[in-house]
């Protein structure tokens, strides 16, 4: 399939016509009626984290764990907030996102290729269907980078993005 958008083949653009539609009429709001429609969503979607980085408030200020929400709980969120707007695309942090891979699938599910999880990269990146990209944190060289996230992090992170990168070939799409 040749790509005619990054990553997008007429299958894609067909298949997300009505998104690509939605997004021209918040265009068309914006500049002639000044208004202000949802265009990007992020979601929180865990407290924990793995690391302890010396900037973050996360670890300084974690409520109780089981204050999770649960996979339905986001489902009934993404419908009722994500995609009754018609937001175009998600950012999904955390705490290590990666820490609820069962939360990133649902919303991959409900938004195909229109996620993106941030991430430390300290965890094995997996391949998750129908996920846009990674977007890994790097502070700078090894040493600043571990200075502010903890001896061997830079090294984990490294490794984990050269086993991404290496993986089976994505026929030029992201995933
Ligand atoms: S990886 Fe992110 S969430 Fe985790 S401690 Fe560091 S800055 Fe905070």
């Amino acid at each position: 399939m040749v790509d005619i958008i990054y990553g997008m083949g007429t299958t894609d653009i067909i298949r997300d016509f009505p998104a690509i539609f939605n997004m021209l009429l918040k265009y068309i709001s914006i500049r002639l009626l000044k208004s202000k429609p949802f265009i990007y969503g992020s979601a929180d979607i865990i407290n924990v984290c793995n690391l302890h980085c010396s900037h973050c408030y996360r670890w300084k200020t974690r409520r109780n764990e089981k204050d999770e929400l649960s996979v339905e709980d986001w489902r009934t969120i993404i419908k009722n907030t994500f995609k009754k707007h018609h937001v175009y695309f998600v950012t999904l942090v955390g705490g290590e996102p990666l820490l609820r891979e069962d939360i990133i699938r649902t919303f991959c599910d409900e938004m195909p290729r229109r996620i993106c999880v941030v991430t430390s990269g300290t965890i094995p990146l997996p391949r998750l269907p129908n996920l846009y990209f990674y977007w890994v944190s790097l502070d700078d060289t090894a040493q600043i980078h571990d200075s502010i996230r903890g001896k061997g992090a830079y090294e984990k992170t490294k490794k984990n993005i050269l086993n991404y990168t290496k993986g089976p070939d994505r026929n030029g799409k992201p995933s």
